[in-house]
């Protein structure tokens, strides 16, 4: 089976300074990084490093080789990204200051600049038991979800940043929600009722994850794995990377749950967050 992500792909310039700058202060960097960023990106290198079959759909302005080639390495197929001749790239700049504080400027850029006539087509290969990863940095999740609902996919979606109007919208296409607790009380607070979806996912730091299954009212509990965390952007992403990975590759839930608890533990222990992701050996050694 395939994992389909309709994702964001950012440019992440991380610059490290005495302090974060002042209204109106022009400041020197004491350095500079340029890495792959964004919950898309993240998640599909993820997924193709467990061992799944990865077709990312996004979109980029030009100049961004070095981005798709980046992708690639990470086992990612990249046909589904488009070059936006009049965009620029999506890209974040973070700043870190002396004792790790951040400030951080968000540019969706070409993420969301998507057309519906291109989704169409970029969407047309999904088959029954595919599974489609989206998260709310791009446009058109409502629409790729509905897409790949009618062709008998699995729709996992990471709702973050949290947006309700665009949960609403999405929700009924979705199979799986994915949240983390914050985005999860978020929820619960503005939906009280039942919701229109039959499985949720909630991870809790290192608190472990929990599988909800709101028909049957059943739960499964995965405790996270004991480690020192270094840093940890994009432990969800590397999360619902491997989750999906897992259940497209046929496994049970909670062997899902297993080994993306296992990968997300490696990934808190290495600094950076797309670049972090484990590997299926790494993980699988990790287990034994
Ligand atoms: P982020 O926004 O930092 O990318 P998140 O808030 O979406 O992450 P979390 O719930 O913090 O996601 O973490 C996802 C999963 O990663 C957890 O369910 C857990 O399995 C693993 N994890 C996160 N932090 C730790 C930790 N300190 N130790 C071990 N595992 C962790």
């Amino acid at each position: 089976m395939t994992v389909w992500n309709l994702g964001s792909i950012n440019i992440d310039h991380v610059y490290r300074l005495d302090h974060l700058p002042r209204p109106g202060e022009t400041l020197a960097a004491t350095g500079h990084d340029q890495g792959l960023g964004g919950k898309g990106a993240n998640q599909s290198v993820a997924a193709a490093r467990a061992g799944a079959t990865v077709r990312h759909l996004g979109a980029l302005g030009p100049g961004a080789d070095w981005v798709i080639a980046r992708l690639q390495a990470s086992g990612v197929a990249t046909e589904g990204i488009r070059i936006l001749p009049d965009s620029s790239s999506g890209h974040a700049i973070i700043m870190v200051d002396a004792d790790a504080e951040n400030a951080i400027v968000i540019h969706a850029g070409a993420n969301r600049a998507l057309d519906p006539d291109w989704l169409r087509g970029a969407c047309a290969g999904i088959a029954a038991g595919d599974t489609l990863l989206i998260q709310n940095e791009t446009s058109l999740q409502a629409e790729a979800a509905r897409l790949a609902q009618e062709a008998g996919a699995r729709v996992i979606y990471s709702a973050a940043p949290f947006d309700l109007d665009a949960l609403r919208e999405v929700l009924p296409h979705v199979s799986i929600l994915a949240l983390n607790e914050g985005e999860a009380e978020q929820l619960f607070a503005a939906m009280p009722g039942a919701l229109p979806v039959a499985q949720m996912l909630i991870t809790r730091g290192a608190k472990g994850a929990e599988f909800r299954d709101l028909r049957s009212g059943e739960s499964l509990h995965q405790p996270a794995f004991p480690v020192t965390p270094v840093d940890t952007t994009g432990a969800g992403d590397c999360f619902a990377g491997y989750f999906a990975a897992a259940l497209d590759g046929g496994e049970s839930v909670a062997q899902a749950l297993r080994l993306a608890a296992a990968a997300a533990a490696l990934q808190v222990t290495r600094s950076g967050a797309g670049d972090a992701m484990p590997t299926r050996a790494e993980v699988e050694a990790f287990l034994k």
